[in-house]
């Protein structure tokens, strides 16, 4: 199983690189990793098993995050009504999403991240994400929300996008306007 030990943290090139495509379907090697994060996850949300094996609590990984440069995300997350999502996705992709932004009031955090950055972080508030599941079938997700947030956290990994890049340097807790990477 994953533990904080196999999360590689920010100052590493692989989390600034854009990871390639994963070939379909997807491999048994790759089909593994997948369930491999999402149960990481699982266990990071578990009180018993973060004592235990010593988790951060997450909501999302992407495979960069593990040391593996594939177009590979998880995510176990709640909506606001109760909604759990709990998937991993092969090559995921915003194939649609709204004008309006939306940000988490306390900002956000990263497991890849040791220290808490000040700063509101502008995100779509509605997406739709098309992406392959670990059975190798096409799923399409309209999100918003929370799960919205987490899935742009996620597929930004993919592009080498840290969420900090994405927080107004001169005005950090100013609410986005609209979306922006500040680099
Ligand atoms: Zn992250």
């Amino acid at each position: 199983m994953l533990t904080m030990k196999d999360i590689i943290r920010e100052g590493d090139p692989i989390l600034r690189q854009v990871a390639k495509e994963v070939s379909l379907p997807p491999r048994q090697e790759d089909v593994e990793t997948a369930k491999k994060m999402l149960e990481f996850l699982i266990h990071s949300q578990n009180p018993e098993m973060a004592q235990k094996y010593h988790l951060r609590p997450g909501v999302g990984l992407a495979a960069p995050q593990i040391g593996i440069s594939k177009r590979l995300i998880a995510v176990h997350v709640t909506d606001d009504n109760g909604k759990l999502y709990s998937v991993a996705l092969f090559n995921p992709k915003i194939v649609s999403h709204s004008v309006q932004v939306t940000y988490l009031e306390g900002g956000e955090g990263c497991l890849s991240v040791d220290r808490p950055v000040p700063g509101l972080v502008p995100r779509y508030a509605k997406i739709t994400v098309r992406g392959i599941d670990h059975k190798g079938e096409k799923v399409e997700l309209k999100l918003k929300g929370m799960p919205a947030i987490v899935f742009q956290h996620e597929i930004d990994h993919l592009d080498g996008i840290m969420f900090y890049d994405r927080i107004n340097k001169e005005k950090p807790f100013e609410p986005p306007a609209q979306m922006a990477l500040y680099r």
